[in-house]
């Protein structure tokens, strides 16, 4: 079917309107008509080709909500007018150990990613930014009546990305984490790490958004421009979880860890970073990674932020302002999700 959308032709090219062609529902596949897809840093850095082996024309986005509008012959989960959204994959081999533990984002012969990749039928993947998109029912997700479509967008992306490793390091009372980064994906940390019990801390580069850190749940904001910070925070944490999307010096970080404490990056910059022996060694510390959840643990963060009235807090924009929108968020200057009306495709 024909599908409309906005792509890169090329890396680092700005998007414009791209058609396209998307296989019809097969037997297990349900028909989505897109209405919001929220824009993530990972957008900007494949459109870039910063990761290397991106794949043009490119229709980027994973941060997918809508309503379904065709069921295949056999969908068992979803009827139509159902309201669904799809994240960061959309298959995995559905038989490998980290498929069977419901880890397809770990999948050992690797995820279909939403875009940018490769799917069963050979056929290149493209993303969210179109009006609609077809997935295999069970690589879709049910989205809360009580959330709003639009601020559940990034729900599908930014949210599980630090719902998973909040969940997995058990962030909770008694807890002291520290998000790194007040953007995108960290503004959903303070808000579910605060809904979690845990005493709470952003670390930023500027003290620009202290009084919103504030109000998303934050207990205390400090600005990592200012060395004291580093000085009074030294083995404060039991958790800290680095969004930040540029090269910052991960061994200051490590330091404000507490014995036993873990440090767990999720932000992906462009270049490898060198991290020091003596600030793991002292205090037994952990480096650790994570990447977005898998489908199951996805819907049940989907129900936690409809049980606690957790969105993410959103701008919303037509599709004609995503250049201007991705020069905004390398400036930092989001608060704290571009999310884009797709209905403004035309
Ligand atoms: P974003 O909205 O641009 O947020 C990144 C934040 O990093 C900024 O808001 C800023 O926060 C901080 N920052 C930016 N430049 C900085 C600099 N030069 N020095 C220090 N801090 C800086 O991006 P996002 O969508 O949240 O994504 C963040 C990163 O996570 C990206 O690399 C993305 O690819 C990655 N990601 C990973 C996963 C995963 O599964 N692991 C999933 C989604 C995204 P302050 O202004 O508060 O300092
Ligand atoms: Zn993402
Ligand atoms: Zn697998």
């Amino acid at each position: 079917m024909k599908v409309q959308g906005y792509a890169a032709q090329q890396a680092k090219s700005p998007l414009g309107p791209f058609s396209f062609e998307r296989r019809e529902p097969g037997d297990h596949d349900i028909l989505i008509d897109i209405e919001y897809c929220g824009i993530c840093h990972t957008d900007i850095h494949q459109v870039g080709d910063e990761w290397g082996g991106s794949i043009f024309p490119m229709v980027p986005g994973h941060e997918i909500t809508g309503i379904v509008s065709k069921t295949g012959l056999k969908v068992t989960r979803y009827k139509t007018g159902d309201r669904v959204g799809v994240g960061c994959f959309v298959d995995s081999c559905r038989k490998c150990d980290a498929c069977n533990k419901n880890l397809e984002q770990y999948c050992t012969n690797g995820m279909v990613t939403t875009y940018n990749g490769t799917g069963k039928d050979g056929s290149i993947t493209q993303g969210g930014y179109s009006n609609k998109i077809v997935v295999d029912e069970n690589y879709v997700l049910r989205i809360p009546e009580s959330i709003p479509l639009d601020s559940a967008a990034p729900l599908l992306c930014a949210g599980i990305t630090l719902y998973s490793p909040l969940m997995h390091w058990k962030a909770g009372p008694g807890k002291k984490v520290a998000i790194i980064g007040l953007g995108g994906i960290g503004h959903m940390g303070v808000k579910i790490a605060h809904a979690l019990g845990a005493e709470v801390t952003v670390l930023s580069h500027s003290l620009k958004k202290q009084e919103d850190g504030k109000k998303l749940g934050a207990d205390y904001f400090y600005t990592t421009s200012d060395p004291a910070t580093f000085e009074k925070l030294k083995g404060h944490f039991d958790l800290i979880i680095n969004t930040v999307s540029a090269d910052i010096d991960w061994n200051q970080y490590l330091e404000l860890l507490s014995l036993d404490g873990s440090m767990v990056v999720v932000g992906i910059p462009e270049k490898q970073t060198s991290v020091g022996a003596f600030p793991l060694v002292a205090g037994r510390r952990s480096l650790a990674g994570s990447l977005i959840g898998g489908i199951k643990e996805t819907q049940e963060m989907l129900d936690f932020c409809g049980k606690n009235n957790i969105a993410s807090e959103i701008e919303l924009i037509p599709i004609q302002k995503v250049n201007e929108a991705y020069k905004r968020i390398l400036a930092s200057d989001v608060r704290y999700r571009f999310v884009i009306d797709i209905k403004s495709l035309v």
